[in-house]
């Protein structure tokens, strides 16, 4: 198993620009596909304006920033990334629209080519078992915002070989990033403790153990979290973490991972967190 030295992001929303950006980064060519010319424009607007602001702070100089960008090339069409040595998918969290990813991938790529996927609780053995290589396939779940935060989770398919691992920890670190190795179980292992966390937490409010804002500052100040649970699940979205317990409690079939109702009514009002402007706290630009 060779080094990487060409990788394909698909997908250019949140999570895909910012990786493809951490690979410019590093020096390697990245092709970022999106089905959607809008979000294929605004990744790279993105990955633009986060090259700007570090050349502002003057940690980057002007000329690398444009090497960079220049190393991301965008395309509409799954089939431009096909020459990569790597392929991450970050496509919304969809088992099927991720299956047919990994399917067209592993139809039109040579058979080396690694296959990941930046899956937050999706089956990584799951995803494999739909292509022709299994052996090289694999999760690495990087962290939002990606060109900030250190961690991949790295998790291991049932049936993903040792030199594709080995391949992924040491491209990983010549991003800048610290890898962590887990195996397939649902949730790997951040969504595993930060989504009971955050469950627990909507209990306690739900349950009048004491208000939102006590609640946070007791886990940020009590427990040195920089961010208090409630405000936490509204950055993330709470039809994530809805989604992510209910994968939980499907999969584990323990009830310990029950969703709290809350959680579902404020998902059902369509009260989501920051990006409706309303969850646990406003954010309505009068406020
Ligand atoms: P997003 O909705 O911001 O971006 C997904 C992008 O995929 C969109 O730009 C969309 O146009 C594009 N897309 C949809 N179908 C496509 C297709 N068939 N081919 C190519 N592009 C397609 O989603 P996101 O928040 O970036 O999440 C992507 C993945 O990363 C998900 O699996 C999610 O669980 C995971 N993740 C998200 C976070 C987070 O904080 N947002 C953190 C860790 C992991």
């Amino acid at each position: 198993m060779g080094e990487i030295k060409k990788v394909g992001v698909v997908g250019a929303g949140t999570m895909g620009n910012g990786i493809a950006q951490v690979f410019a980064q590093a020096g390697i060519a990245v092709t970022m596909v999106d089905a959607f010319e809008p979000s294929l424009e605004k990744g790279i607007a993105t990955i633009r304006g986060s090259l700007a602001r570090l050349v502002k702070k003057g940690t980057l100089p002007q000329a690398d920033a444009d090497a960079i960008a220049a190393r991301v090339k965008p395309s509409p069409r799954l089939l431009d990334a096909v020459e990569a040595d790597l392929i991450v998918e970050a496509v919304p969290e969809t088992f099927e629209l991720k299956v047919d990813v990994f399917k067209r991938l592993s139809e039109a790529t040579p058979p080396a080519t690694i296959l990941a996927s930046n899956t937050s609780s999706i089956s990584i053995t799951r995803l494999a078992a739909k292509t022709d290589r299994a052996d090289r396939v694999i999760g690495m779940h990087f962290m939002n915002p990606v060109p900030v935060m250190k961690l991949v989770e790295i998790i291991r398919g049932q049936l993903t070989s040792d030199a594709t691992a080995d391949t992924i920890v040491e491209t990983t670190r010549k991003l800048g990033k610290v890898p962590v190795l887990a195996n397939d179980f649902p949730g790997f292992v951040s969504n595993r403790v930060l989504m009971p966390m955050i469950n627990e937490a909507i209990f306690c409010l739900m349950e009048g153990v004491a208000t939102k804002e006590a609640i946070d500052e007791v886990m940020k100040l009590g427990m040195a979290h920089p961010m208090g649970p409630l405000a936490l699940a509204d950055l993330i979205g709470l039809d994530t973490c809805l989604f992510i317990m209910e994968v939980l409690h499907r999969e584990l079939g323990d009830d310990k991972y029950r969703p709290c109702p809350l959680l579902r009514r404020m998902v059902a009002a369509n009260t989501l967190g920051r990006k409706t402007a309303r969850g646990f706290y406003d954010y309505s630009p009068s406020t």
